[in-house]
């Protein structure tokens, strides 16, 4: 099959100007990029190239919106209550924002509708279903005071978010954050502003009232760092690798304090011991998650530890998997594997792959771009087996869909390996042991540990990481402490009583 570009359906009118108070804006200095489709290398539109001139307008009007109270100061019923026709109005455009999605970053288009458009909707309508039923707290003091421990809206939230899953990336942060009562500028990544721009429109149409919610799309140094390095704004909320995620802390410290909170790489350890209650199982997870979303996940079960003496056995299941995974039109509906966001990022896979065989790993499946006639943008699923932990591919994140696989034969010593790693946001553990169970995951250093299953997940749950994945969580009630203050009012009581 190929990627064949007659197949592409009418395009949406895209528009790739940011959105700032409510309109359409071009970049200050009249900048633009070009925004490229992996699927098939076309030019999509022209981007506005926002810099440090729109991020200071888009600031000082989420300011304004913010001091006037329109939104802030609103009751978080009535929030609550636009919230929810915001993601209706999400589930309304579902099918455009679905192949916008696909032809910006080239996700297949199922799991853009279906997984993308779908959790984005759902995030934004959970958060603004939650604020109104989220109480405050009266301190244990004593009989003289009455101190309030309330939470009040951090004030003006700058987002920077990647390009891997863009509109829940963007959603898990504006949720909470315009659900708290927060003003919101949100810069998505320079290769796939799209969605994120027509997020913005469609909150308009709810009612989110101008300039609460702004979008500036643009280039990292020159439309994130001013956000970041901004004095006016009280909160950066950056989901993307842990070498820019340190520069934004080092920006937030450089510049107004402001609170800083990072969701970063991940190098996560899957890890399946012999008596794994169900094989298949395991397999599939294994191998559908480390090839879902082309290996484009942060959580992405990077690393697999195989018990010896079920390894061959596990790894010929797996190899059985890999023809269902191979590249294909991102845009026809049975597609499960699609086009790697662009080529800086296809040419940066295939350079670990190359790295994984020098350093005398076993390339098992795979390993070479797909699909070249189309102009895009697509590799090959693959496999290496004999990977040590030392190596590069079990180092450092690919963020491709590249599987590699380690063998260990007692307990300690691979608790030991998954975690001799700068990352800790996900791992697995395949066990009928319910003390082996218990033990090896409270022993993983992760943010979240899978027991036999991979990827499951809820709005319900806090998603971030130990270590250098990051600090704060996404997700869950948990979220709300990124955007707001807690505030203590204590007021004296003099009773005759
Ligand atoms: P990236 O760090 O290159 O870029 C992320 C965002 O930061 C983009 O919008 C980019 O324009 C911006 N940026 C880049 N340089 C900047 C600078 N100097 N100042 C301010 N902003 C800057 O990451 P990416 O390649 O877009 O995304 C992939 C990374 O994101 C992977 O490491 C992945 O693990 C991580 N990720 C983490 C999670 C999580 O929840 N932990 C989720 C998704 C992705």
């Amino acid at each position: 099959m190929t990627a064949d570009a007659s197949a592409i359906p009418p395009l949406p009118a895209f528009d790739g100007r940011a959105v700032i108070n409510g309109h359409r804006t071009a970049a200050i200095d009249g900048q633009t990029f070009d925004c490229i489709s992996p699927v098939d290398g076309r030019v999509l539109t022209s981007v506005s190239r926002c810099g440090q001139a729109d991020v200071d307008h888009a600031v000082a009007t989420a300011r304004a919106a913010f001091d006037s109270r329109r939104w802030s100061g609103m009751a978080p019923a009535a929030r609550k209550r636009i919230m929810i026709k915001f993601a209706d109005q999400i589930l309304a455009h579902a099918d455009e924002l679905a192949l916008t999605e696909t032809l910006d970053m080239g996700k297949p288009i199922q799991y853009a509708k279906g997984v993308d458009v779908n959790s984005a909707a759902n995030c934004i309508r959970w958060y603004g279903e939650a604020v109104d039923k989220v109480y405050d707290e009266i301190a244990p003091t004593p009989r003289t005071g009455l101190a309030l421990i309330t939470r009040e809206p951090v004030g003006v939230v700058g987002i920077i978010v990647p390009w891997n899953y863009p509109m829940i990336m963007a959603a898990w942060k504006i949720a909470p954050a315009l659900a708290a009562g927060n003003s919101v500028v949100l810069k998505p990544s320079e290769k796939s502003p799209l969605t994120a721009l027509r997020l913005a429109e469609l909150a308009l149409a709810a009612g989110i009232p101008p300039g609460v919610f702004n979008v500036v799309p643009g280039y990292g140094p020159e439309a994130g760092s001013p956000l970041a390095l901004h004095m006016d704004v009280d909160c950066i909320a950056f989901t993307g690798s842990t070498r820019v995620g340190k520069q934004i802390h080092v920006m937030a410290g450089q510049s107004n304090l402001k609170r800083a909170w990072t969701e970063l790489g991940g190098k996560s350890p899957n890890i399946v011991f012999a008596d794994c209650p169900n094989l298949d199982k395991a397999v599939a997870a294994a191998v559908g998650s480390i090839f879902f979303n082309q290996g484009e996940s942060c959580n992405a079960p990077s690393r697999l530890f195989v018990e010896e003496s079920i390894k061959d056995a596990f790894l010929e299941k797996a190899l059985a998997m890999v023809p269902k995974f191979q590249p294909a039109n991102p845009l026809d509906k049975s597609t499960v594997m699609g086009a790697i966001v662009d080529k800086v990022q296809m040419d940066n896979v295939l350079r670990y792959i190359g790295l994984g065989e020098s350093e005398g790993a076993t390339l098992v499946a795979g390993g070479k771009q797909a699909l070249t006639e189309t102009g895009g943008c697509y590799v090959q699923p693959t496999i290496f087996d004999g990977v040590t932990n030392h190596m590069t591919i079990a180092r450092e994140e690919i963020f491709g869909p590249v599987l590699s696989v380690l063998s260990f034969t007692d307990t300690a010593s691979v608790v030991e390996q998954a975690n001799a790693s700068i990352y800790g946001l996900q791992a697995g553990v395949w066990t009928s042991d319910i003390n082996k169970a218990h033990g090896v995951a409270r022993a993983l250093r992760a943010g979240t540990v899978h027991v036999n299953q991979y990827d499951e997940d809820d709005i319900t749950v806090p998603f971030g990481g130990f270590k250098q994945s990051g600090v704060g969580r996404d997700k869950s009630l948990h979220a709300f402490d990124k955007y707001t203050e807690v505030k203590t009012t204590w007021i004296r009581i003099d009773s005759p009583v």
